[in-house]
């Protein structure tokens, strides 16, 4: 663990001193036939299953489920409403609006950007480098006495690749804030994850999310992991009933389909190295990154039209052609077998233009 690292003097004072909302549920746990205490319909709910009772606000089943999949104990798993959620609370909880900043590591995600200008915290951006990593030596010189988190994208969102693990881990063992990794495309990548850290490193939060390999985006669920200290005092911040029912029990089902998700992660990374490859060959194409996650980032040679051409041919990715460092890139979701057929087809045609 980090020498100096101290949560309570990172922790805002406000949310030191905060008296978190104590729910019905919260109040009385136990069994009981007679519900009368938090202003419920008893009769039930107008559909055929029944959504009348307030979830569990810890999400006590789905944790334990999760506990066993991820190898660490409940306490050090958050759930939220997405990895937004979780992106949220940690700059509510210890980042001073208009005092405090974070480090950003651009090109990468969005979230981290917008959820710091929503909040009021300056950001201090340091652009990877020309191969998408960390400039170790820009971080070092850009942190100071306010810089409260670090956020690390990997793999990266929209390069595709994954940080160096020593580079990650020189900061972890640096900066006296909190390091946030995000994995949401850790299932498709080389690397392992970083969630087995947590005992080494208290001022470590890995990211991730239900929303990619796991195909269930519209059931918004995240993920943090990190120590129990750090796990309560997003406890305490977080909206009483985060997580709603049904999302809780539908994830406690799929979480039984591992297997079926495996198998979709193995397929898309042959898919992934299949249109890499193929991409490759179309002379618009200038370079196509190696990828680490499920989508790839290409720079053509004039990325407006042949994003303008897909979408006429009603296949839409996205257009990063101005993003710092991915001048002229698009970034393409690996699909299906037929899904990516689709593309190449497309791609060809355009190519005989
Ligand atoms: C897609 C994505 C997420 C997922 O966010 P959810 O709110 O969990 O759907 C998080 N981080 C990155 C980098 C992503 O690309």
């Amino acid at each position: 663990m980090a020498d100096s690292f101290d949560l309570n003097y990172l922790l805002r004072e406000n949310i030191r001193k905060l008296v978190p909302y104590s729910s019905a549920r919260n109040e009385f746990k136990g069994e009981a036939s007679i519900l009368l205490d938090a202003n419920e319909n008893g009769y039930g709910s107008p559909l055929e299953q029944n959504y009348n009772r307030y979830p569990d606000p810890l999400q006590h089943q789905l944790k334990l489920k999760l506990s066993s999949i991820k190898g660490v104990p409940a306490r050090s798993i958050f759930l939220g409403n997405g990895s937004d959620e979780a992106i949220d609370i940690l700059y509510r909880a210890f980042c001073r609006p208009g005092i405090d900043n974070v480090i950003l590591v651009p090109p990468t995600y969005g979230m981290y950007q917008v959820s710091a200008d929503i909040n009021d915290v300056a950001t201090k951006k340091v652009k990877l480098t020309a191969d998408f990593q960390l400039d170790l030596e820009g971080i070092a010189e850009a942190v100071d006495s306010n810089t409260r988190l670090i956020f690390l994208c990997s793999p990266n969102n929209p390069t595709g690749n994954s940080l160096h693990r020593e580079d990650v881990e020189t900061i972890l063992t640096n900066f006296k804030g909190l390091v946030v990794i995000d994995e949401a495309y850790i299932n498709y990548a080389r690397q392992k994850t970083f969630i087995q850290e947590l005992t080494e490193y208290g001022n470590l939060v890995v990211l991730q999310t239900l929303s990619k390999a796991w195909g269930l985006a519209g059931l918004r669920l995240g993920m943090a992991f990190a120590s129990e200290e750090i796990i309560e005092v997003f406890n305490k911040v977080k909206p009483p009933y985060n997580v709603n029912q049904a999302t809780q029990e539908l994830v406690v089902k799929a979480l039984d389909n591992v297997e079926t998700v495996n198998a979709w992660i193995r397929e898309t990374v042959t898919e992934r190295d299949k249109l890499s490859e193929m991409m490759r060959s179309f002379k618009f194409v200038e370079h196509v990154y190696p990828s680490d996650a499920n989508f790839i980032l290409v720079r053509t040679t004039a990325p407006r039209p042949l994003y303008e051409y897909l979408v006429d041919q009603s296949i839409i990715v996205r257009d990063r052609s101005k993003v710092e460092l991915c001048m002229g890139c698009l970034r393409i979701t690996v699909g299906t077998p037929a899904e990516n057929k689709a593309l190449v087809d497309a791609l060809t045609r355009y190519g005989r233009l």
